[in-house]
């Protein structure tokens, strides 16, 4: 039988990180996070060009209406101004002259007003060229009025024709107002519906690479997630089948990492039990059969010699055979012992009473053992040991393993105390020995069933590995505590705790 010790960690520390450190959740939330981003700039995009589109559209149409109302206007007042100046340079009458001056102002009104509102080289050259024209219109009625007389320098008719002419100049540029707002708005409205078509197919390959970056971060988070559980799958099927061998080492989000470890962890476990079970079949395989080879050959001695004179060497044989059997029956009973004490069914009698007995007990029962090796035997006690609630039987059992461990491992001539001491809180009984000792890593394994530690035993049977188990399920179940303090080549010392 070789070492069994618990080598599997009970957590493995997470190496990931990055992407693969992200749990599903964040995975999730910054996939949706991503499309809805990419959404949410497709939708913006198109709203920023369709209201640009709309501003746009609107000022043009306002600003060409509101450039023909202006032109409408300067036509009328334009008339209106040369229907006074003629009435007025027939009648003299002042009220011509005052209609003369308010139809001038108008146009002015008129002509700073669209001259406001143009917004480019064009109409803002012809609004100057009408202006130019006004102004000249009306500084030739001025200088007509000072010397238009009889005695001027100018030749007769030369006012009115040179009026015609800047009247005349006006009344083209008004009308080629009219034709560049026209011309000029189709022009932007062409403009307008290329940048439209412009838009829509920015507009249309941002929707389809938004919808493309969707399905790829979409099937990106899933394969992230899928493609470790299908791993996972296989591997549990591989459990299932019995192959505990490759542990996963899967990169994936921190849940599916923790499954997976979790995975490789009972993999170990179920390699551990594998193990265990196989050497304790071998172990009991062992046990079973010496004692049942020797009563075989005893059997045999006893049918082949029944002879009644050589009744001596009979009961010695008979002796081999009770031992034997006895041994046997130990055996049994332990593993239906632990085994009931696993599954709860065993019943505790639980009463008050005094440890000082049953260790007196114990002890005795033990006494021919050490005496035949020479080993030396003390019992100290400390103090008056109260009365604890127990049950009598399973405390001597466990006080008989641990004695009977003792011996086994004492070297003839050794020393073997037991101490029972009244403590806070109820009674520690420690049984030490002069044996040699148990190694560190053995000291908490050997409380597990069928672990043994590599000591080796100075007398009886290898043992089972049962023993400490139960006497452990026994302190357990009193509500106590069992511990071992050992030092290599020094000995051991087995504690019990019993609460009061
Ligand atoms: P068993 O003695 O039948 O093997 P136990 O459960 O009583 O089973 O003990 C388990 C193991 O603990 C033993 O096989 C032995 O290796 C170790 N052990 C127990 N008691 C002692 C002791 N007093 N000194 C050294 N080793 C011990």
């Amino acid at each position: 039988m070789g070492v069994s010790r618990h080598s599997v960690p009970e957590e493995v520390s997470d190496p990931v990180t990055g992407f693969s450190s992200l749990n599903v959740v964040w995975r999730l939330i910054i996939g949706f996070t991503a499309l809805f981003a990419v959404t949410t700039s497709v939708s913006v995009y198109s709203m920023v060009k369709l209201n640009q589109f709309n501003k746009a559209s609107t000022y043009m149409l306002e600003l060409g209406d509101r450039l023909i109302e202006h032109k409408e206007r300067l036509s009328d007042a334009l008339l209106s101004e040369l229907s006074y100046e003629k009435k007025y340079a027939i009648s003299k009458d002042p009220a011509f002259h005052d209609g003369f001056v308010k139809a001038g102002k108008d146009f002015t009104k008129n002509l700073a007003g669209a001259s406001a509102i143009a917004d480019t080289l064009g109409s803002k050259e012809i609004l100057e060229n009408i202006s130019k024209q006004h102004s000249r219109y009306r500084a030739l009625i001025e200088e007509e009025t000072i010397n238009g007389g009889p005695g001027g320098s100018r030749r007769p008719g030369w006012y009115r024709q040179e009026k015609e002419k800047a009247v005349e100049a006006m009344i083209e540029e008004i009308k080629n107002l009219q034709l560049y707002v026209e011309d000029d708005t189709k022009h932007r409205i062409d403009g307008l519906a290329k940048a439209g078509t412009r838009a829509l197919r920015i507009g249309l390959i941002m929707a389809a690479s938004s919808l493309l970056i969707g399905i790829v971060i979409a099937a990106g988070i899933t394969l992230s997630i899928t493609r470790p559980l299908s791993v996972i799958k296989r591997k549990t099927r591989k459990i299932s089948s019995g192959n505990f061998e490759d542990p996963l080492d899967l990169s994936s989000p921190p849940e599916i990492g923790h499954l997976a470890r979790s995975l490789n962890l009972m993999c170990d476990r179920l390699k551990e039990a594998e193990r265990m079970k196989s050497d304790f079949f071998s172990l009991m395989a062992h046990e079973l059969r010496t004692p049942l080879a020797s009563m075989k050959g005893g059997i045999a001695l006893l049918k082949r010699d029944v002879d009644a004179s050589r009744s001596q060497a009979r009961d010695k044989i008979l002796a081999i055979m009770s031992e034997e059997c006895n041994r046997l029956i130990e055996h049994v009973n332990s593993l239906l012992d632990l085994s009931k004490m696993e599954a709860g069914i065993i019943d505790f009698n639980f009463a008050a009473g005094d440890v000082k007995p049953i260790v007196q007990r114990a002890a005795s029962e033990i006494e021919p053992l050490y005496a035949a090796r020479s080993i030396t035997f003390e019992f100290h006690e400390t103090g008056e040991a109260p009365p604890v609630m127990m049950d009598s039987e399973r405390v001597l059992q466990v006080v008989r393993n641990l004695l009977g461990n003792a011996v086994k491992f004492t070297p003839d001539g050794g020393r073997i105390a037991v101490f029972l001491k009244s403590v806070a809180g109820g009674v520690e009984i420690s049984v030490a020995d002069s044996g040699p000792g148990i190694p560190a890593e053995d000291r908490a394994a050997i409380f597990d069933k069928y672990r043994q530690s590599t000591t080796r035993a100075y007398s009886g049977s290898r043992g089972t590995g049962l023993g400490l188990a139960i006497a452990k399920h026994v302190v357990d179940v009193h509500g106590g505590r069992i511990c071992v303090e050992s030092e290599m080549g020094r000995g051991s010392t087995f504690t019990v705790f019993l609460p009061g």
